[in-house]
């Protein structure tokens, strides 16, 4: 399957099928802490990135199975909302399957655009971010596409919760140094609580392979931003180890992994390469081996090496 991926054991949302709405690495953002690599093409422009017709004959092919999911959830190598198919996709699930729930998980830098927001009214959940309030830690730490004003993505978030019918959960990505200061994180709460999404979720750095300088925050940091958002109901996203409870984590892709790896190490561009696995599916393994202790990561010249801890 080109367009589709997993079922992934999902963090947020259980058993997830992915949907590739864009090629890697299509974004209107290149986060410092982004798991996917470097964008590629940064730009604001909504298209046709992937066919949406062959996207619709994927889906079809695999939900004629019935397959056993929590969620069909667009997301994968860049941001879903970019592609201008995405409200036909929704549709189309909702149309022919409506047994199945649709999540849009996305940066949230494009819903003042009203046909956007009116693409998604079907979907059950959408997952957008909000990592920074002030344009300068925006473009610390987002480096969205030039001209990008984080006021017109705020505004267009306020309008998505009045508009939207179902139900919307906020991540802040929370790097160290760059936007938990007290007077960033009070501007985040104000602006949290305008917004007042069902539920806010507190995600930090999970795996190393990012951006140098990137780091996890704290745990209890962490507990101490849940406690500073009250009355906002705040979670952290759940430790990767919960993962393995998740039904569609599967052993025999881990000890893949781990054969690989214990052969030679190899970067995640190599594993997703050899195990024929997408990023997304690799990086939710990666994450669990580097939390148990099996795995380590090394920097080196050609990027971060993963291998078996000694
Ligand atoms: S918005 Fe998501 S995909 Fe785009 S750069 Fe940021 S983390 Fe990566």
């Amino acid at each position: 399957m080109k367009y589709l991926f997993g079922p992934v054991p999902s963090r947020r949302l259980g058993i997830s099928l992915g949907v590739d709405l864009v090629p890697h690495k299509v974004c209107s953002l290149n986060c410092v802490y982004c798991e996917v690599g470097k964008t590629d093409l940064l730009t604001l422009e909504r298209k046709e990135y992937v066919p949406i017709n062959d996207v619709l004959a994927e889906l079809d092919e695999f939900l004629a199975t019935k397959p056993n999911l929590d969620f069909i959830t667009f997301s994968g190598q860049g941001e879903p909302t970019l592609n201008s198919g995405l409200g036909r996709v929704i549709n189309h699930v909702k149309d022919h399957y409506p047994v199945y729930k649709v999540a849009v998980l996305s940066n949230g830098t494009l819903f003042w655009d009203r046909s956007l927001r009116r693409e998604v009214m079907r979907a059950d959940l959408i997952l957008p971010d909000l990592d920074a309030v002030s344009q300068d830690i925006f473009l610390r730490i987002n480096r969205p596409k030039a001209g990008l004003d984080n006021k017109k993505v705020i505004q267009g978030l306020k309008d998505l919760r009045a508009e939207f019918p179902g139900k919307i959960l906020m991540e802040v990505f929370l790097v160290p140094g760059l936007n938990d200061s007290p007077e960033e994180l009070q501007l985040i709460r104000s602006e949290l609580l305008s917004i007042a999404p069902a539920i806010v979720q507190l995600n930090s750095l999970d795996r190393p392979g990012t951006e140098d300088g990137v780091k996890a925050m704290p745990r209890d940091s962490l507990l101490r931003i849940v406690d500073y958002f009250k009355p906002l109901k705040v979670e952290i996203i759940a430790n990767p180890q919960s993962r393995k409870t998740i039904p569609s984590f599967n052993v025999s892709i881990e000890q893949q992994i781990l054969d690989t790896i214990t052969r030679r190490p190899s970067t995640d561009a190599d594993l997703c390469q050899i195990l024929s696995l997408h990023k997304n599916e690799l990086n939710k393994y990666l994450s669990v081996l580097l939390e148990n202790n099996r795995i380590t990561a090394i920097e080196m010249e050609r990027g971060t090496f993963f291998k078996i801890k000694q």
